[in-house]
């Protein structure tokens, strides 16, 4: 963990992460509780810290931040979308990756609180 924080600060300017809620996701997917406490919480440990080192930023968006939802093109917001649904189709005619969609939005809202959008 220590090393991938390293690698993460070593090559990026700035890191955007969403602030889940890993005791409600894990509870939610029905995950064990050594899932839970876990990685994630330590990861985010480590690369604020290696990245202050290094004088840069994590910036944390919330985790209420709709980012799988929230469609990258025409900035619609879907109020309905299973947990199951890996692509989905906006009412814009994109066809949208979830975890791609999702981090593009949270690079992009990263971008923003940086005030570099
Ligand atoms: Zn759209």
């Amino acid at each position: 963990m220590k090393q991938l924080s390293k690698q993460i600060a070593n090559a990026c300017t700035a890191v955007a992460i969403e602030d889940l809620n890993m005791r409600g996701m894990a509870q939610g997917l029905k995950l064990a509780k050594s899932t839970n406490d876990n990685g994630f919480g330590m990861l985010k440990t480590f690369l604020s810290y290696k990245l202050a080192e290094q004088g840069k930023s994590l910036v944390v968006i919330d985790r209420w931040f709709p980012s799988s939802k929230l469609c990258r093109f025409c900035k619609t917001v879907q109020s309905e979308l299973a947990l199951s649904a890996r692509v989905w189709n906006c009412s814009c005619g994109a066809v949208l990756d979830r975890d791609i969609n999702a981090a593009i939005n949270i690079k992009n809202e990263g971008c923003r609180m940086l005030g570099v959008a």
